[in-house]
């Protein structure tokens, strides 16, 4: 913690920064790089997190800084004109350089150029509120910003953390065990005390302080694609919405009971893509269903940029665990690749079961906010147009998702036939 103390915002009042090459980040002052000659500029990563209190991860090639929810992610090259053509981050004596204005737009910190200075710095944030819900034994603070906020562990019980950039924080209710106290980089922010260390989630705009039994099940989101006056693609009198809905509940049943299975929606209703994205954030599965005219099925994935939460919350929990409670840990911990892995076996049950499927990798919103592995799956109408064909998807997925946890796979229970459309017995092999 003592490295955030140099962190604050500069951008009143300095007219010092006119110098060539210089870099101003917060309070602190580094050097500014121009690879192959251009005239994009440079800073180095490590630095810069540091002074900003930003999360910093190198992994898979890769290099990640994170703020709140958001997520800068750089590919790394060892040359110069590579760097700046795709805006990689560069190696370069010893240590990595990342594009600074780049980092500020994803990062969304503050970017000025001062006569051919970089200015770099963290927007003042305000707490807006703090809500504390409890369900069964896990008891959640969720502390809402003005923006996205990166927030630190200063001390477990009674909790004590660090809202790195935090200017303004709501009066605290008379009576109240939350208090605050004001730093020069941010505000701390100390919860009652309670019998178990506390986890950190991260969310849009949004920070939630989690404890109690790790001893839950893991979580697995279902996202039925579409719905609403949203129908989605619409063949033969099949509307994709119907179809997305009929598979995540077929696919809920038979996973019910030995995971936590959540279901993005459960009627014909739209849901905002933001809020299905916030369902992803706290999931070890993430399955968004979708479907498209023909008869393949493709799966696909985001390149590793959903799991750099896990793997930060990860590490911060596997110092202080038990190992007999290591095993349960590490289903939350999504490890770099996770997400093509998931995908690639997901294909492969579907390849198994005779149907044609390929992965993709590309982008997309909903996959990049996925905290665990997330993956988007389009399956060709022919394979949904019955019942059975709708079941046997299901049936491929609920194993592919027990494989990817480590569980055994079970025989399904035939009996727990989810509605609508209940399929025949016995008539879902191919
Ligand atoms: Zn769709």
């Amino acid at each position: 913690m003592q490295r955030l103390l140099l962190v604050g915002l500069l951008w009143l009042g300095l007219g010092w920064a006119q110098y060539e090459n210089r870099l101003l980040v917060g309070f602190q002052e580094s050097q500014a790089i121009y690879p192959g000659g251009g005239t994009v500029a440079y800073g180095p990563a490590k630095f810069i997190a540091e002074a900003l209190g930003l999360g910093y991860l190198e992994a898979s090639g890769r290099v990640y800084l994170s703020q709140g929810s958001r997520v800068a992610a750089f590919g790394i090259s060892s040359q110069g004109a590579d760097a700046v053509r795709f805006l990689n981050a560069y190696r370069y004596q010893g240590s990595l350089w990342v594009p600074v204005r780049e980092l500020a737009r994803n990062l969304d910190l503050y970017y000025r150029n001062d006569y051919g200075a970089p200015v770099l710095a963290l927007r003042p944030a305000r707490l807006l509120e703090v809500q504390r819900a409890v369900a069964g034994s896990s008891e959640r603070y969720i502390l809402r910003f003005d923006r996205d906020v990166q927030v630190r562990i200063i001390a477990n019980n009674p909790p004590r953390l660090a809202m790195i950039g935090v200017r303004e924080v709501p009066e605290a209710p008379p009576n109240s065990a939350i208090s605050f106290s004001r730093e020069d980089w941010g505000t701390e922010i100390y919860l009652p005390q309670g019998n178990d260390p506390p986890r950190l989630l991260f969310l849009p705009r949004q920070v939630v302080v989690e404890r109690g039994s790790l001893n839950r099940l893991p979580r697995v989101v279902l996202d039925a694609g579409h719905g609403g006056a949203d129908t989605g693609v619409v063949v033969g009198g099949l509307r994709e919405k119907d179809l997305t809905l009929s598979v995540s509940r077929r696919l809920q049943a038979l996973l019910q009971g030995r995971l936590e299975v959540v279901l993005t929606r459960n009627a014909d209703r739209a849901v905002p893509l933001l809020a299905r994205a916030q369902y992803a954030s706290s999931a070890q599965v993430f399955i968004s269903l979708h479907a498209a005219a023909g008869n393949r099925v493709t799966v696909y994935s985001h390149p590793e940029v959903q799991t750099l939460r896990l793997l930060e919350k990860g590490r911060e929990l596997s110092a202080r665990t038990p190992t007999n409670q290591r095993a349960v840990l590490e289903r939350y911990v999504a490890a770099p690749g996770s997400a093509a892995r998931f995908a690639q076996g997901v294909s492969e049950g579907f390849a198994t079961a005779g149907i044609v499927a390929n992965t993709s990798q590309d982008a997309m919103y909903v996959l990049s906010m996925a905290g665990g592995a997330a993956i988007l799956v389009e399956v060709g109408f022919e394979q949904l147009r019955t019942p059975q064909g709708r079941e046997q998807v299901a049936e491929v997925l609920a194993r592919a998702v027990l494989a990817y946890l480590g569980l055994p796979e079970a025989a399904p229970p035939r009996t727990a036939a989810p509605p609508p459309n209940p399929s025949p017995a016995g008539g879902v092999r191919p």
